[in-house]
């Protein structure tokens, strides 16, 4: 951290910052320019917001050298962090999130019925991909909408993975259904409205499950990745952060598409990023695009809603792929993979 005091601050303004210095636990160290002096802070210090020594009489600005986040950060972890899911046998090899291969996440929004979800599994596994999405909880703007099937969609989920040999990836949306949750599904996925629930993301950090964290549609990078951090301090490392649109004044599409949180979040973090092209675009039409970019940016995976019949799908029917279109996505970006050095 280092402090620029003022033009013309007086030494009883220095010596009240570096007191406030080394009551915080840093050591002050100084440099005297000719017009200004510069105090760097030095050390972890204790966990108090140094960012309150910008109000101390004399303080001109003062800037952080290390980023907030700390166990997210590449300080902690310079290498690329991977999160492995085991495979099913005879079905699915073992998954890791991360690593050279994309790892494509398909399904519908969420669970309706027993014989929507039989069909779009059916679609997801012929595409060769390994994990299912399917929301039970549904974290919905409106409380008239539909909010999902709750515990009995998470036990289709549990019997379809069975049947066809998937992983799943599901959304919880509240502490106490965190167990339940993971009894049926591989990765728990924290939603977009609930990236700054503490209280969940603390609870995600007890789970024994990998953690998918979609990025809030208000929320900076940095945000994103101190969310990350919520979880990895409680002790959960399998972390998968998802970027899934920013609400921008745009209105063409639901969400503006962040290609750039793909390569910052892979400069400041060792967390895998996957992307989330369909809530983002909101309209199939523009699904595979933002797909394609993605994966050309350096996204480790994708995310994506896909229905066997999108005009019946009781949420998110307009941004769904039909099972046609998603088959030729995947065609479309095993190219792409494979221009960027990877596989699919
Ligand atoms: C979802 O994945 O179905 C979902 C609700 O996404 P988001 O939290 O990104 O809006
Ligand atoms: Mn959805």
């Amino acid at each position: 951290m280092i402090v620029v005091m003022k033009r013309g601050a007086t030494p009883e303004e220095i010596d009240r910052v570096v007191a406030e210095i080394s009551r915080l636990g840093f050591t002050a160290q100084f440099l005297k320019g000719e017009e200004r002096t510069v105090i760097s802070a030095i050390g972890t210090g204790i966990a108090a917001d140094p960012q309150r020594l910008e109000i101390l009489p004399g303080v001109d600005s003062l800037t952080r050298v290390l980023k907030p986040f700390k166990l997210a950060g590449r300080d902690h972890h310079p290498g690329d962090s991977t999160v492995s899911l085991d495979g099913v046998e005879g079905c699915v090899e073992r998954v890791e999130i991360g690593a050279n291969r994309v790892v494509i996440m398909a399904g519908p929004c969420a669970v309706e019925s027993e014989e929507q979800l039989y069909e779009a599994a059916a679609v997801v596994k012929e595409a060769g991909v390994a994990v299912m999405r399917a929301g039970a909880f549904k974290p919905r703007t409106s409380p008239y909408s539909f909010q999902g099937l709750g515990e009995e969609g998470l036990k289709l989920i549990g019997r379809v993975k069975k049947e066809f040999g998937l992983l799943s990836v599901t959304e919880a949306v509240s502490p106490d259904h965190f167990d339940l949750v993971a009894e049926y599904s591989d990765i728990i996925q924290i939603g977009a409205r609930n990236m700054q629930n503490f209280a969940l993301l603390r609870a995600a950090g007890r789970i024994g499950k990998p953690v998918l964290l979609k990025r809030g549609m208000m929320n900076t990078v940095e945000e994103l990745l101190l969310s990350a951090e919520y979880i990895l301090a409680e002790g959960n490392s399998r972390v998968i952060l998802c970027e899934r649109g920013i609400r921008t004044f745009e209105s063409s599409t639901r969400s503006t598409f962040d290609v750039s949180c793909i390569p910052v979040c892979k400069h400041y973090s060792h967390l895998p990023i996957i992307a989330d092209p369909s809530h983002a675009a909101g309209r199939w039409h523009y699904v595979s695009a933002i797909s394609r970019a993605a994966i050309a940016a350096g996204a480790d995976g994708l995310l994506i809603e896909i229905h066997p019949y999108p005009e019946r799908a009781l949420s998110d029917g307009k941004q769904a792929l039909r099972p046609e279109k998603f088959q030729e996505l995947m065609g479309e970006l095993r190219g792409i993979a494979s221009a960027v050095g990877r596989t699919l």
